[in-house]
């Protein structure tokens, strides 16, 4: 998202999804998060997402289990009717999400994670300016664009800072060293071991780390991912072995969660994790003005199709149909930097 105010530089707004996508393919971020289209079922996937954050945002916040379910309340319709239309895979539907949450929080005791948790750093947005000081996201100063709009060195049509965002779900404190950790809830269809490895190095705990780093002013090195595996809960009548009742009794318990890490990061890794976050910032800001000029779909080039992307990504039916205009295609998609609220 790129916001211009009268008197101020542009700012380019990115959080890790939206520079991940541009790792990825120029198609890809160019539908998402230059003209804000995606498929049904991606919409889906982050609705749910969402929805399972404001649970446990509330839960952590200290509310009771009830309580914290009522963030359900605009998900719950919004899945029947999905549901109603064949749009939603089964474990997106409202009763499963319902399900997956309520037995997170039965099966756990908020007082024995790692950390201790303070109810007052939990979901907290933070925006924190990627580019230095009077530098342009093309890498040069004030004076290279200071005659007109453009750079004088490069193609840069617009002096550009770029501001990377996130929410962090929670900063807690490790009981052993008493040091400040971010932790971040992850929903996923299985929690297997390369979801647990690809945290090791994924500049998602990078950036994570960063942002919380830049909200503490303190130096932070680590974090835990809190996974809870969105599956469809077994509710059937068929006896379950584990538990010797019908499933439908024990479907809660059959839930899958994991605390990963702490997840460390060196300050090396940090330094370059920001100079790739720029390098990609700067592609994101070339296929924003792409949009605004009203480029087609079909002038986009489309990386995925050698890298391996395309098999994972939601718009793999739309780009098999040789990507038509994305309004007809496709549904809208309102893109919410970290669930940080930018204005437009
Ligand atoms: S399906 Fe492949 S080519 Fe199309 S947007 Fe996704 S990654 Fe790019
Ligand atoms: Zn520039
Ligand atoms: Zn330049
Ligand atoms: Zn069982």
């Amino acid at each position: 998202m790129l916001v211009r105010k009268k008197g101020e530089p542009a700012a380019l707004y990115v959080d890790n999804t939206v520079l991940s996508s541009q790792s990825m393919c120029d198609t890809k971020t160019y539908i998402r998060h230059a003209l804000h289209y995606d498929s049904k079922e991606e919409a889906g996937a982050l609705k749910a997402g969402i929805a399972i954050h404001n649970v446990l945002e509330r839960w952590f916040k200290g509310e009771h289990i009830d309580d914290a379910l009522g963030a359900l309340d605009d998900y719950l319709p919004w899945a029947d009717a999905a549901h109603e239309k064949g749009l939603l895979h089964p474990r997106f539907a409202g009763p499963n999400v319902y399900a997956v949450c309520h037995a997170y929080m039965q099966s756990r005791d908020i007082n024995r994670f790692p950390w201790i948790t303070d109810p007052k750093k939990v979901e907290i947005a933070v925006v924190a300016q990627l580019t230095k000081d009077n530098i342009c996201v093309c890498g040069h100063g004030r004076k290279k664009h200071s005659l007109g709009k453009d750079c004088s060195a490069c193609a840069c049509p617009e002096f550009t800072i770029v501001n990377f965002t996130g929410k962090l779900d929670l900063i807690g404190t490790l009981h052993e060293t008493g040091h400040l950790i971010p932790i971040d809830h992850k929903s996923t269809g299985q929690i297997n071991a390369n979801f647990v490895r690809k945290y090791a190095l994924d500049s998602q705990m990078s950036g994570y780390i960063w942002l919380a780093e830049q909200h503490v002013h303190l130096p932070i090195r680590q974090a835990f991912v809190n996974a809870i595996q969105l599956n469809d809960l077994p509710k059937s009548d068929r006896k379950c072995t584990t538990h010797s009742v019908p499933y439908a009794e024990c479907s809660e318990q059959h839930l899958v969660t994991q605390i990963i890490g702490p997840i460390i990061r060196t300050e090396e890794q940090l330094i370059e994790w920001r100079r790739a976050a720029l390098s990609l910032s700067k592609e994101v800001r070339d296929l924003i003005y792409e949009a605004e000029a009203d480029w087609m779909p079909t002038e986009i080039r489309q990386q995925g199709t050698f890298n391996g992307s395309c098999g994972f990504c939601s718009l793999g039916e739309y780009c098999r149909s040789n990507r038509p205009p994305a309004r007809k295609a496709l549904v809208p998609y309102k893109w919410n930097p970290g669930g940080v609220v930018v204005e437009d």
